[in-house]
């Protein structure tokens, strides 16, 4: 049996392993064999970006070679999917090779998609790719205070990040010394402060404890760089 998997990310690598690892046998004698079509040679730890958008950590430590993530016995190649013909259970690479299968597996993971929302590639600030990222760390660094609103739509990679960097970004001020002159303001899609109950029991005394001011049933629909607001899908907008 002939296992594909095309990507070499989070999932990719968990799946793969698990597989080697229960077809042990079956691979040694022959009788399956992993393939992994990758992008890259690198795997990124992608929660690191967090840590970069806050000068916690360079973007390179982030990354460890593909190859030594993975079993020995899963098959390597870093060569991207170009396309996939389900109907011929193969998929053909950029590099020009076809690889057939018996079974597939797409773990190509999600992509970024801030265009959608207007204005906000433009204005504001991401972490969820390793440029935004480092781009975030250079804008808070000129950063010397004023309000800062601490935003998050759904879907979303990471259910916790939006509360881990609202967090972070507390302690960030802190550190530099400009906590008093910044205000920080949470915004989130749903009625609570989290999705789910018992970690929104826990922050939303935190955010009071700590002075973060929030604000639930916010879905952004645009931000508006010039005028510094960002507007909800429910009307409401916030500086
Ligand atoms: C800031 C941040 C913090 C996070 N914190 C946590 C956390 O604390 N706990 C947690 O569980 N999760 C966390 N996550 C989420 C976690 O990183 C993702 O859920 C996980 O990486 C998803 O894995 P994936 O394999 O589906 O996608 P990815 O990890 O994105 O991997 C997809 C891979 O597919 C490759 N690929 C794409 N197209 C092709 C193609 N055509 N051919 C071959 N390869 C291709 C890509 O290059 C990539 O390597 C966090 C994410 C972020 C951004």
């Amino acid at each position: 049996m002939k296992i594909l998997i095309v990507g070499g990310g989070m999932g990719g690598i968990i799946l793969a392993n698990n597989l080697a690892r229960r077809l042990h046998e079956e691979l040694h004698a022959g009788k399956a064999r992993i393939t992994m079509l990758s992008a890259s040679d690198r795997h990124m730890y992608q929660r690191g970006l967090l840590y970069v958008a806050l000068g916690r950590m360079m973007p390179d430590e982030r990354y460890r070679d593909q190859r030594h993530l993975l079993e020995t016995e899963i098959e390597l190649h870093v060569d991207p999917v170009e396309e996939f013909s389900l109907d011929q259970n193969q998929v053909r690479t950029k590099g020009g090779k076809t690889y057939p299968y018996d079974e597939l597996v797409i773990a190509t993971g999600s992509r970024i998609f801030l265009e959608g929302t207007p204005d906000l590639s433009e204005s504001a600030e991401c972490f969820y790719t390793e440029q935004s990222a480092v781009h975030m760390f250079k804008r808070l660094q000129e950063f010397q205070g004023g309000r800062v609103v601490s935003s998050v739509g759904v879907p979303h990679r990471c259910p916790m990040a939006p509360l881990e960097i609202t967090f972070m970004l507390l302690d960030y001020f802190k550190d530099r010394g400009i906590r008093e002159k910044t205000q920080i303001h949470y915004t989130y899609p749903i009625g609570r402060t989290h999705s789910l109950e018992n970690v929104a029991k826990w922050a939303t005394p935190e955010f009071e404890r700590l002075g973060i001011t929030y604000e639930t049933l916010f879905n952004v629909k645009e931000v508006d760089g010039h005028g510094k607001v960002i507007r909800s899908g429910e009307g409401t907008e916030t500086p």
